[in-house]
């Protein structure tokens, strides 16, 4: 039946095939296709240590605008992982950290920037002011709570669990999905599985197993693309992790709550590379009665907590109040200028005051 279709009507057959609702307005993907149809310069910019979905959805855009043949430069604060450094494209990202003038350059003279995964400019550290003040039309593509006002056109939807999901609706409603190549669709699953804890978390709509299923007819390896991101680590890595479980979790049962902190020195002591504690704040969610876990972090400049919950307990609302941060309501992160010492005093000083909702929650686990 199908091989009689040809030419456009085989394309919609193919397209209507895709069992997916329509969740970005409509006037949303018109808008954006029109500017990418107007544009010349096309800027990609994502947030602070970039992760794989901040890395996947702006790779994927990229192969995308591509096949447009539209000239993307894709910008990032500083480094991503090296679990991420198969990826295809990742050679051409530009570090800001690293060629600042010349990243500046760039996103002075786009005409279209694509802000991804991320929803207020206090998210891309020192490039901040190098966005705002660039005229170029900007477009976020988002998935967090309560967007900033940066951008021209909002792209913002937090029920679907990763931007990079966003950018695979994004490119079929505009009318192209047979156009995805695997590696555009490598990267859309990179950003979808990292996002969910290799569908682990926050990935029960079913939905997203018909874009899998759709992604790995494009060619992907799925198996291939989990071990790249997971199973590469260094043995540094491990030996930190078990020095951590050993050493450093501390569990609060009264609270349903866990903390793992590390400073410079025991980094550096275990040869710390980025991306080395990357899932260790997940860990002590697997403890029967823990709902609650912090990973506070000493870097050069700054204190890093991320948060991570189970069930409703809104662990964004406990960055963005105590922690200058934000996030989703099961994972988030913040930061803090004080010693790590003294964000460890102040976190254990705040759960008296959300023992009621974390003994809730561990009562409905
Ligand atoms: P992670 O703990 O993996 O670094 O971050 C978890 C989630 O919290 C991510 O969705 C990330 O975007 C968000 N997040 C992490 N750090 C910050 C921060 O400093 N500020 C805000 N607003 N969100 C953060
Ligand atoms: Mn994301």
């Amino acid at each position: 039946m199908r091989s009689c279709l040809t030419g456009k009507w085989r394309d919609f057959f193919i397209k209507s095939e895709i069992m997916i609702t329509k969740i970005i307005a409509e006037e949303k993907i018109q808008a954006v296709k029109k500017k990418i149809e107007e544009s010349v310069e096309i800027v990609i910019v994502v947030h602070l240590s970039p992760d794989g979905d901040a890395i996947g959805s702006a790779l994927a855009l990229t192969h995308f605008l591509n096949f447009l043949e539209k000239k993307v430069t894709i910008i990032i604060p500083n480094a991503f992982p090296d679990s991420l450094k198969w990826m295809p494209g990742i050679g051409k990202i530009i570090n800001h950290q690293e060629k600042q003038a010349f990243a500046e350059g760039v996103i002075a003279g786009a005409d279209l920037l694509f802000a991804l995964d991320f929803n207020t400019l206090s998210r891309v550290g020192n490039m901040a002011a190098a966005i705002g003040d660039s005229p170029a039309y900007k477009v976020m593509v988002d998935h967090h709570p309560d967007p900033g006002h940066f951008a021209d056109l909002v792209i913002s939807y937090p029920q679907i669990a990763s931007t990079a999901e966003m950018i695979f609706r994004l490119i079929c409603r505009m009318g192209y999905f047979t156009d995805i190549s695997e590696e555009c669709a490598t990267c859309i699953y990179t950003g979808m599985m990292t996002d969910t804890g290799a569908f682990t978390f926050n990935s029960n709509n079913p939905e997203i197993y018909n874009i899998v299923s759709e992604l790995i007819k494009k060619g992907i390896n799925k198996d291939k693309i989990y071990n790249n991101v997971y199973n590469n680590f260094t043995s540094d890595r491990f030996r930190l992790m078990g020095y951590v479980l050993n050493e450093k979790m501390k569990i609060y049962p009264e609270y349903g709550t866990a903390l793992i902190s590390l400073s410079l020195g025991e980094l550096n002591r275990y040869r710390y590379k980025t991306g080395d504690t990357e899932g260790f704040v997940n860990i002590p969610l697997s403890i029967e009665g823990i709902v609650f876990s912090v990973f506070i972090k000493e870097d050069s400049d700054k204190i890093k907590l991320s948060f991570r919950s189970r069930g409703t307990f809104p662990v964004n609302e406990v960055a963005s109040s105590h922690f200058s941060g934000g996030g989703h309501l099961n994972a988030a992160g913040g930061e803090s200028y004080i010693s790590l010492a003294e964000v460890v005093e102040k976190f254990e000083s705040l759960l008296p005051s959300y023992k009621e909702m974390l003994l809730t929650e561990v009562e409905k686990q």
